[in-house]
């Protein structure tokens, strides 16, 4: 019961960040960073475990020196995720971090510095199959196009983002992925959609400094809403002030609500008004926490009267309706059973565990048939 669609998008070329596809026809993958002392390896790798139990397609981990580079390769070892080292200037640590296993490097070419150390750093993430992304950042945009703009804009972006991107081209290294982030949503929407036509590569979705959790994913949500709307992002990090598994469920929300990647749970649940026939807040709330551990795409539709009820819950897989003096559970569309107030969130809960446990063996099923298994 998912619904198809109907973006198109922007042909790029793929990479693979460790095992992960980013562009061409890959999901458009979710990324977050971590925010503890790189140094102190136990809190990194317990902060990563936590992205990678919401979900986390790619992890990005500050490396600022080379004891951070040190602990990067221990932190490399003891977790799943594919980790991107965030680097800036010294040729050394991204040297270093490439030789710890890293999956991909956060560099911008330009500010490496001698051609010498650019080319180092080049043939090495080559031979070891690395890629490269680059990160322009409105916030540290180069002083002579300061001057030259007289302010950040995103002509001012992409004409900094293809200063390095020159860098590549003349060593012949096309593996990369480019970020041309701002604060401002219309200046990150225009320079994306300005840099989608001149180049090949994937693009790394955000709005940079977005905000602390409730502003930020709003921002991020209405900048990144437009861009994907357009075909544009093969990956993206909804940068917040807040707990970094935010990052993530608000990047997979947004994903989910364009039908572009379908992961968990959708939810869809009315406001509620007097007409409410159960506490529809409380049991969302309930609901949204315990069913957290599911990763099946599931659509469920928890809504308080029959105004809307009957209409929602033809288009879910499992459906409440609210209703006097029951109310009412549907399942694949159709009515199933009555449930009473009282034990409403215990009956969904098993209701929407059940039919995942339906979706999987039937996606189970489908493979083992692919593969011509017994
Ligand atoms: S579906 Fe019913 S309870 Fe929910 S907001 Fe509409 S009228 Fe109110």
């Amino acid at each position: 019961m998912h619904f198809e669609s109907p973006i198109k998008r922007r042909k790029s070329r793929q990479i693979m960040v460790g095992n992960v596809p980013v562009g061409g026809d890959a999901p458009i993958s979710v990324q977050s960073m971590t925010n503890t002392e790189t140094t102190d390896v136990e809190a990194t790798v317990g902060q990563i475990i936590g992205l990678e139990n919401a979900g986390v397609d790619i992890v990005r981990v500050s490396v600022p020196s080379m004891d951070a580079a040190e602990a990067f390769g221990h932190i490399k070892k003891r977790v799943n995720v594919p980790l991107i080292a965030d680097i800036h200037f010294d040729h050394k640590i991204a040297l270093a971090v490439a030789e710890q296993g890293v999956d991909c490097l956060r560099i911008n070419p330009g500010n490496i510095g001698r051609e010498d150390r650019v080319r180092e750093v080049v043939d090495c993430a080559r031979d070891k199959g690395i890629p490269i992304r680059i990160g322009v950042n409105a916030g540290s945009l180069e002083k002579e196009l300061q001057r030259k703009y007289g302010e950040p804009t995103p002509e001012a972006l992409v004409e900094s983002a293809m200063r390095h991107i020159d860098i590549l081209d003349r060593l012949n290294y096309p593996d990369f992925k480019l970020s041309l982030k701002a604060s401002n949503v219309f200046m990150t929407v225009a320079a994306y959609r300005l840099i989608a036509d001149q180049i090949e590569q994937p693009l790394h979705l955000g709005v940079t400094e977005a905000g602390g959790f409730r502003s930020g994913a709003v921002k991020s949500s209405v900048a990144l809403g437009m861009l994907l709307m357009d075909g544009i992002g093969d990956t993206l990090r909804v940068s917040l002030a807040a707990d970094p598994i935010q990052e993530v469920k608000v990047g997979f929300d947004i994903l989910k609500s364009l039908s572009l990647r379908a992961k968990g749970v959708n939810f869809i649940a009315c406001p509620s008004c007097s007409r409410q026939n159960f506490d529809v807040v409380k049991t969302m709330n309930e609901l949204e926490v315990r069913l957290e551990d599911i990763i099946t795409p599931v659509d469920v539709a928890v809504i308080g009267c029959v105004v809307n009820g009957p209409g929602e819950a033809k288009s879910v897989d499992i459906g409440l309706t609210g209703g006097t003096p029951n109310n009412l559970i549907y399942r694949d569309g159709k009515p199933s059973h009555k449930v009473k107030n009282d034990n409403l969130v215990d009956e969904l809960e098993r209701q929407v565990r059940e039919k995942v446990a339906e979706i999987d063996l039937k996606a189970g099923e489908a493979a083992k048939i692919t593969v011509g298994m017994p």
